[in-house]
């Protein structure tokens, strides 16, 4: 009799479904379980399809993902849109506008309730004039401006501070074909006070009626061709990049003007131009400052900087040249270095468990494409995922795996640009999640946790990782536990949801290791 041989239910193949189990191919071939359709909004929100995965294009992922928020929409409206508020607000997202193409969804396609829902969630997933903007764009393209959006919008601004408005009016002027104007045209808001009033007609009709001394420091910028006279108002004013014309943007005491009192975000963000024009160079009072405002974790913790942007700003400052563009620069070893370290401070008072850790770095082909619209890949951020958990655990395997398996080396000393170094362009082979476990099975491993950086898209193995894991706590007596980190937002995971042991999370912030942390303890 071979059928024994060709049958075990504790050992299926990769290629065909566990039996009894309710799991689907994934876009490999291979057969996994599906989040529920809460998680794969969650795995939108968070990671967003801007850059597609290795198998699906970002049309065709976002297309997917849409499906699956429009339906939610339907039968659960309000609950969606308290979701995208909850998300957007919390920063938990490295980039806001998933979010916002959810929100503009649920104002344009929900009922009476979700729509009136959205629009009062407006002020709190768009934050930004350019937020705005693209929500209004996208709602221009699904559905008219009735009432409902036109007050929605009013709204906005009439929710905002005059000072704060006026920044806005400067900093954020137009984007997506739409400017201030020609949003308080369409909403006529009935201003608030008399301030707004004033603030409105200047925006509307350029008539200015009030005091706004930003605005007026931005005129006179527009007219200045020096860069000293224009340091001064950028000083004075504190006037941010964005007001300044452009080829003042080649001058560096411009820049040192700015950086007075730039925002750790657009400071991180524009570490390549201010070393390319001069004001960060070794030794440079410009580099003390950076340096010092990286390193205060009060300031990090209050700018909310995403660690992703971080890692991204940190990967890209690293390399010295564009992702986008030719545009070269020679890199300050002070500020990778303070990239570095506050890339580990975003994860800031993070309590190890004491747990033996097993770490799983998916290196195969596919996660070599990269993610959030950057050139970082999957499994650059896995790896550098994985250097946060060596940074508090005692006990942490860090392994690389591929349809085979080899060492990670990567140490909780090593800087982020040299582990990443290991898995960068090293993306081969095909994916077998189940090897962890079967690794730490061979050589007798004592593991307590399992931690599997993947896209979910697992073909190759003999055996299902959730089988793998059942055979390791059989034959060690350990009840270890899999986490499943997911790299893409597509809808699989190797987790089998009927087991409590197991967890699947999405996203790559600040509030991951506390997660784990919950779960593991
Ligand atoms: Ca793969």
């Amino acid at each position: 009799m071979k059928y024994a041989q060709l049958f075990n239910p504790f050992q299926t193949p990769q290629s065909m479904p566990i039996p009894g189990s309710a799991q689907v191919p994934n876009s490999a071939g291979g057969f996994v379980w599906t989040l529920d359709r809460w998680a794969v909004l969650d795995r939108f929100l968070i990671l967003g399809t801007e850059s597609g995965t290795y198998y699906v294009d970002a049309p065709m992922l976002t297309h997917e993902n849409a499906a699956n928020l429009v339906a939610l929409i339907a039968d659960h409206g309000e609950k969606v849109v308290l979701r995208i508020c909850e998300v957007s607000h919390s920063g938990r997202a490295p980039k806001n506008e998933p979010a916002i193409f959810a929100l503009a969804l649920c104002a344009s396609l929900g009922s009476e309730a979700t729509r009136a829902a959205a629009l009062q969630g407006l002020p709190i997933v768009c934050r930004t004039g350019t937020h705005l903007f693209q929500f209004a764009e996208i709602c221009d393209g699904l559905r008219g401006w009735g009432r409902g959006l036109r007050r929605g919008i009013a709204n906005w601004y009439n929710s905002k501070a005059v000072e704060e408005l006026e920044y806005q009016a400067i900093k954020y002027k137009q984007r997506d074909g739409w400017s201030h104007g020609d949003l308080l045209r369409l909403a006529h808001p009935v201003p608030a006070s008399e301030a707004h009033k004033a603030l409105y007609k200047w925006i509307v009709d350029g008539v200015q009626v009030g005091e706004f001394p930003r605005i007026e420091a931005m005129r006179r910028l527009q007219k200045t061709t020096s860069g000293k006279a224009a340091a001064e108002l950028i000083r004075a004013a504190r006037l941010p990049r964005e007001a300044v014309p452009t080829e003042l943007l080649n001058e560096v005491e411009v820049w040192e003007a700015l950086l007075e009192s730039m925002p750790m975000t657009a400071m991180v963000r524009n570490m390549a131009t201010m070393t390319r024009v001069g004001l960060l160079c070794p030794g440079s009072e410009g580099v003390r400052t950076v340096v010092a405002r990286l390193q205060s974790a009060e300031r990090l913790a209050k700018a909310r900087i995403h660690p992703m942007q971080l890692l991204i700003a940190q990967r890209t400052y690293a390399l010295g040249r564009g992702f986008r563009s030719s545009v070269t620069w020679t890199p300050v070893a002070k500020v990778i270095d303070a990239l570095d370290t506050a890339f580990y401070d975003a994860f800031a008072n993070v309590q190890p468990t004491g747990k033996r850790f097993l770490l799983g770095v998916d290196v195969s082909g596919s996660m070599g494409t990269p993610v959030f619209g950057s050139s970082v890949t999957a499994c650059e951020i896995a790896t550098a995922m994985a250097m946060v958990t060596m940074a508090t655990e005692e006990n942490v395997t860090p392994m690389a795996f591929a349809d085979s398996f080899r060492t990670l080396p990567i140490s909780r000393r090593m800087r982020l640009d040299d582990a990443l170094m290991h898995t960068r362009n090293q993306n081969f082979g095909r994916t077998d999640c189940a090897l962890p476990m079967l690794y730490a099975l061979e050589r007798k491993l004592a593991v307590d946790v399992f931690v599997v950086y993947t896209d979910n898209e697992t073909w190759f193995g003999k055996i299902h990782p959730a089988q793998a894991l059942a055979k390791y706590r059989q034959e060690t007596g350990i009840n270890a536990k899999l986490i499943v980190v997911g790299a893409t937002a597509n809808q699989f995971s190797i987790a089998d949801p009927n087991d409590a042991g197991m967890l699947d999370v999405v996203g790559f912030d600040a509030s991951v290791p506390a997660v784990m942390r919950q779960f593991l303890t």
